[in-house]
């Protein structure tokens, strides 16, 4: 009877897994999704739980208060930093696959050889892999976006790496065919954690060659192999719930990551071996052509003039906090009936719908939040075109630069506004570590500062110049 009950709330489990996704595709329901999500995991646990064959209830409370002690500060990180949050659950999401796969391996070998057969090898094997590799690539991750000092931030690289790299995964998937197929050989015991410490360095190694620039999109797909090692420790316990979550798991990182790769115009092989953003061996526009700075006072004069302003946000309005101020100079803009539009571009920022996450936040209408596909269109009747914090999503060298490492990613049109002011702290280049040729166009005017003060001050500007 239990049994049944348990199995029936894993099937109501995974069908809030699959709304929870669904729900997440679009702002509105997105709330939903969590709330289902979270719904589904309580749901997971506490059926688990009612299993019979659970009987050390101490060690599941233990569990679960240590996952509260480590949970709670992580949900507590800021947004910017919630890519390297989100690689650091995968890495724990790995390390447990793989301390189970390994916890079972030792149990069956203790309890007699003819429980080691060749599916549940297969299915150990699967998870250790995964879930050891996904473990220590994981924390690489992490580190490289917290931009930790020990961990080179540039891609390192050397001759034959993808040779050492593909030759070593392939040595240990060779090891753990020989455990499959004679899992209680006596050279097995001393296979396996040769195999996991293959796993652990091929983590390492993995990440190595890839820049700082490419580690979101890493991180997608890290998040896809955690999802397979659950699945595969879904085979190895017996459970159908982890195999179920463990695919959808599995399947969304993948998805997210194919999405990601699109809009940066960029293939999976190129992220995982190109090491983008190693070599700064662009020239440097900014050598022989100036830019022109602009006073808040003469742009807040522009853009009471304009009809038509899109606002460009990227990763700096991020790292500034200024999406609430942003807010207060839509609410300036609006008031004097302007139409005021948000461009947004699939990649700005540090992760998917970073600035629809930040302008939601900052309570800015949905139905202003225009893509960059709809907005393109649009941008030669913009008046204003203002980009805050953002530069590769608006460098016009990835249309026709071939040599640029953005080269064939889509941008925001930003340049071909009638005005363009564009907001940031230095002449420093964005991420992918190039110049960009839109500051120093003819119709651009630089705001030079931090992106909350500077629209701080524009809406000085106008909220006094409405006071008059
Ligand atoms: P970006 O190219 O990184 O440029 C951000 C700009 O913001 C910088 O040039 C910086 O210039 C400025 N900035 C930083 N802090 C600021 C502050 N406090 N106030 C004002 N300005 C500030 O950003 P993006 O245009 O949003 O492009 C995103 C990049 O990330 C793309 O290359 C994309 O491929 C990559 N990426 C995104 C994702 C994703 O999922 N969103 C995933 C992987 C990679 P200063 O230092 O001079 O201020």
């Amino acid at each position: 009877m239990m049994q049944a009950v348990v199995q029936l709330a894993y099937v109501v489990a995974t069908a809030l897994f699959v709304f929870a996704l669904h729900w997440m595709n679009d702002p509105k329901t997105a709330r939903r999704g969590v709330h289902a999500g979270i719904a589904a995991m309580v749901l997971a646990v506490l059926a688990t739980w009612g299993l019979p064959e659970i009987v050390h209830h101490g060690w599941i409370i233990g569990a679960i208060a240590l996952g509260f002690v480590v949970g709670v500060p992580l949900s507590r990180v800021p947004l910017t930093a919630v890519p390297q949050r989100t690689a650091l659950s995968h890495a724990f999401g790995g390390l447990a696959a793989g301390l189970v796969g390994t916890a079972k391996y030792y149990l069956w070998l203790g309890e007699g050889p003819e429980n080691l057969t060749s599916f549940r090898m297969l299915a150990i094997v699967a998870e250790i892999i995964l879930g050891y590799l996904t473990f220590t690539g994981s924390l690489m991750a992490a580190g490289k976006l917290q931009e930790i000092k020990l961990i080179p931030q540039r891609p390192v690289t050397y001759p034959g790496q993808n040779i050492i790299n593909i030759g070593l995964l392939g040595v240990a998937g060779a090891m753990g065919v020989a455990l499959v197929v004679s899992p209680t050989a006596s050279w097995a015991a001393i296979l396996f954690p040769v195999i996991i410490g293959l796993a652990l360095l091929f983590g390492v190694l993995l990440i190595i060659p890839i820049g700082g620039a490419d580690m979101p999109t890493v991180i997608a797909i890290l998040n896809s192999y955690a999802g397979l090692s659950a699945v595969a420790m879904g085979f190895v316990l017996d459970n159908k719930l982890l195999i179920t979550a463990g695919a959808l798991d599995g399947s969304s990182g993948l998805i997210l990551a194919i999405i990601m790769c699109k809009a940066m115009n960029r293939s999976f092989t190129n992220v995982l071996f190109g090491a983008f953003g190693q070599v700064q061996q662009q020239k440097l526009i900014g050598e022989q052509k100036t830019y022109k700075a602009e006073a808040p006072e003469g742009a807040a004069q522009v853009l009471e003039q304009a009809n038509l302003v899109v606002v460009v946000p990227g990763y700096g309005m991020a790292v500034a906090q200024a999406q609430h101020k942003v807010r207060e100079l839509y609410d300036q803009l609006k008031k004097r009936g302007i139409t005021v539009k948000f461009a947004i571009h699939p990649v700005a920022g540090r992760m998917p719908g970073h600035m629809n996450v930040l302008l939601a936040e900052a309570d800015i209408p949905y139905t202003d939040l225009v893509a960059m596909e709809e907005i393109n269109p649009d941008m030669p009747q913009c008046d204003v075109a203002l980009v805050v914090g953002a530069n590769d999503v608006v460098n016009p060298a990835a249309r026709y630069d071939k040599a640029s490492p953005i080269y064939g990613m889509p941008i925001i049109d930003a340049d071909k506004a009638r005005t363009i002011f564009a907001i940031k702290r230095s002449k420093n280049p964005g991420f992918a570590g190039i110049d960009n040729e839109l500051y120093f166009a003819d119709h651009t005017w630089m705001l030079f500062g931090d992106a909350k003060n500077v629209i701080g001050d524009l809406v000085k500007q106008l909220s006094g110049a409405s006071g008059h």
